[in-house]
């Protein structure tokens, strides 16, 4: 269950030397008219550095034109044909979601993205300032990487390396996260493993970028390929941040922001399977409602009187709330209600990143969601309409870390239950009485078993074969799919179990969906990396269906970042999903 592969990971930004800091400004407001500094971060500067050319620079973005991003590429040392293919195929995987297309050609025509394989490591200049690297030099060095280099080391770094050439910056050096390093430890830590000087791990780990005047996400996003791993032993509370080996949900509609493709950014895609085993056409939201922006997550559950309840994130939108969480109702006769702004109506001075439903008592709707920071926060619908205050499970519960994928279900007599992971992918059990009282935290993954270490990137949960059961499914980030059960009798947990195994699928999951259906069965939906969606059914004597292609059955092309399943009326169950199709 461990994995012995060297989890460090190190990029450094290639900076323009100061004499070409100005060009580079001037080349980069020429690209994009936006990226000109705004004047209250001028004002910002006293009045002595006002003057001085080079620090205004640092205020200029570096971001290519909103209608795309379309560069050649050439490589230094004539590599095989083999490895070329191989780095276009990740630099373009941004294409997914974002208008962005690398093309190959040979250096004798200038190309614009210039590839080094010296040893000096992972690293490459930012966004609009490739322009002035001299046409000699690499604008990105990607040192050891081989035609034998695994395939997730491939995924990790060169996708890493092309988000610093699309402008984005190191997601770890936002506040959010910054802020939890311990910068003694910090600079002890990579002086012993790198001989790095104080000054290099404050320029590169310690030092929080201002995220107004800076190009990175929106929220900070733990999970992104953009985010260092940052061992425990350098944090202040301990919880490790295990970081992104992949384009992330907050990714992908992050690069759709910047560079939106016509059209794809806003689906929000809504299916049901009858009890039959049939599916119903996709219907997509955005055409009757207005989906304000690109979709980040995503969660439902059933209400009463045959009513569906959805939450949503929008990471950026017309709105200009960052992180904005809207919720939604379908009515039983197929008609949806008017999306309201939860965070309007609960005046949240964050942005949302994670969110999960599930069904309490008497009709009630329970919404459990993270805030930028990672911190843990709770409501709930009453079915008159009417939402309690939300309130702070974080303390409530005595979290630490920052919490970053969240899954609920209902449980038995009007409880519900959630499971969340934390940044270092420790999974995490929680029970909410129909009283309103919490139980004690548990430590999922010691409880599952003593030598896992947990490393959770997405999780789903559904109630299961008896009433107050519930089953979980977690996939992680090293392409293990894992369910467990918890028995409602004693709450005991049938320990790890292999899904990937049971549904012979061994491609790594990167979002999953769950809810209960007809005949006590419990149903997910699974999205692969290779951007393949599969249904499959645990049946309530603990066998599990071989999973279906659902695109075998209904037309899903492109990524689905983001999925959840709610239980309806009539043994139906409903799914919706974004895409970027
Ligand atoms: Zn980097």
């Amino acid at each position: 269950m461990c994995d012995s592969s060297d989890d460090s990971f190190i990029c450094y930004i290639k900076e323009l030397p100061p004499e070409l800091q100005a060009e580079a400004a001037a080349k980069a407001i020429e690209i994009n008219p936006e990226n000109a500094p705004q004047a209250r971060h001028v004002q910002q500067l006293s009045a002595q550095e006002q003057p001085n050319n080079l620090k205004l620079t640092l205020l200029y973005l570096k971001r290519w034109p909103k209608t795309g991003v379309n560069l050649t590429v050439g490589f230094f040392g004539d590599p095989p044909a083999e490895l070329r293919a191989r780095i276009l195929s990740h630099m373009n995987a941004w294409n997914v979601s974002a208008n962005v297309v690398f093309t190959e050609t040979e250096l004798t025509n200038n190309p614009q993205v210039r590839i080094s394989f010296d040893n000096s490591g992972y690293w490459s200049a930012i966004g609009t300032t490739i322009t002035s690297v001299p046409q000699d030099q690499a604008t990105m060095n990607l040192g050891g990487l081989t035609v034998d280099t695994p395939e997730s080391e491939f995924r990790r770094v060169v996708r890493h390396e092309t988000g610093h050439t699309l402008g984005f910056l190191h997601e770890h050096q936002r506040p959010e996260i910054a802020n939890r390093i311990d910068p003694d430890k910090a600079i002890a830590h990579y002086k012993a493993i790198y001989n790095w000087s104080e000054a290099m791990t404050r320029a590169t780990i310690l030092n929080a970028i201002n995220p107004d005047s800076a190009t990175q996400t929106i929220l900070a996003d733990p999970n992104s390929v953009m985010c260092y791993p940052l061992p425990a032993s350098i944090m202040k509370d301990g919880i490790a941040i295990e970081a992104g080996r992949d384009i992330s949900a907050s990714d992908m509609a992050f690069a759709a922001t910047l560079y939106p493709k016509p059209n794809t950014s806003r689906r929000l895609m809504h299916t049901i399977r009858n009890s039959d085993g049939s599916w119903q056409p996709m219907e997509d939201l955005n055409v009757s409602l207005y989906i304000p922006g690109p979709i980040t997550a995503i969660a439902g559950a059933s209400g009463d009187n045959g009513d569906t309840h959805f939450v949503f994130v929008v990471i950026w939108g017309d709105s200009g709330i960052p992180g904005e969480l809207w919720h939604l109702i379908r009515y039983a006769d197929g008609s949806w209600s008017q999306m309201d702004s939860l965070s309007r109506l609960f005046n949240l001075t964050s942005g949302v990143s994670a969110v999960t439903a599930a069904s309490g008592a008497n009709g009630a709707v329970h919404f459990a969601f993270t805030t930028s920071e990672g911190l843990l926060k709770y409501t709930v619908r009453e079915s008159s309409g009417r939402w309690q205050p939300m309130s702070d499970l974080h303390t409530e519960l005595n979290i630490h870390g920052m919490v970053v994928a969240l899954s609920g279900t209902n449980g038995a007599e009007g409880a519900v239950q959630f499971a969340f992971t934390t940044s270092d992918g420790k999974l995490w059990h929680a029970i909410r009485n129909s009283d309103g009282n919490w139980r004690p935290l548990l430590n999922l993954s010691a409880a599952l078993s003593p030598i896992w270490t947990g490393d959770v990137a997405t999780i789903a949960g559904a109630a299961g074969e008896y009433i107050g059961d519930t089953v979980f499914v977690f996939a992680t980030r090293r392409a293990r799919l894992w369910y467990s059960v918890r028995h409602r009798n004693g709450g005991k947990w049938t320990g790890l179990n292999d899904l990937g195994e049971a549904l012979n699928l061994k491609k790594r999951v990167v979002a999953v969906g769950g809810c209960e259906g007809a005949d006590r069965q419990s149903q997910f939906v699974l999205v692969t990396e290779d951007g393949h969606v599969w249904h499959t059914i645990r049946y309530f004597e603990g066998s599990w269906q071989q999973p279906v292609p659902l695109d075998w059955v209904l037309p899903i092309s492109g990524a689905v970042p983001t999925v959840a399943g709610v239980h309806g009326d009539n043994g139906e169950t409903h799914f919706i999903f974004t895409t970027y199709q």
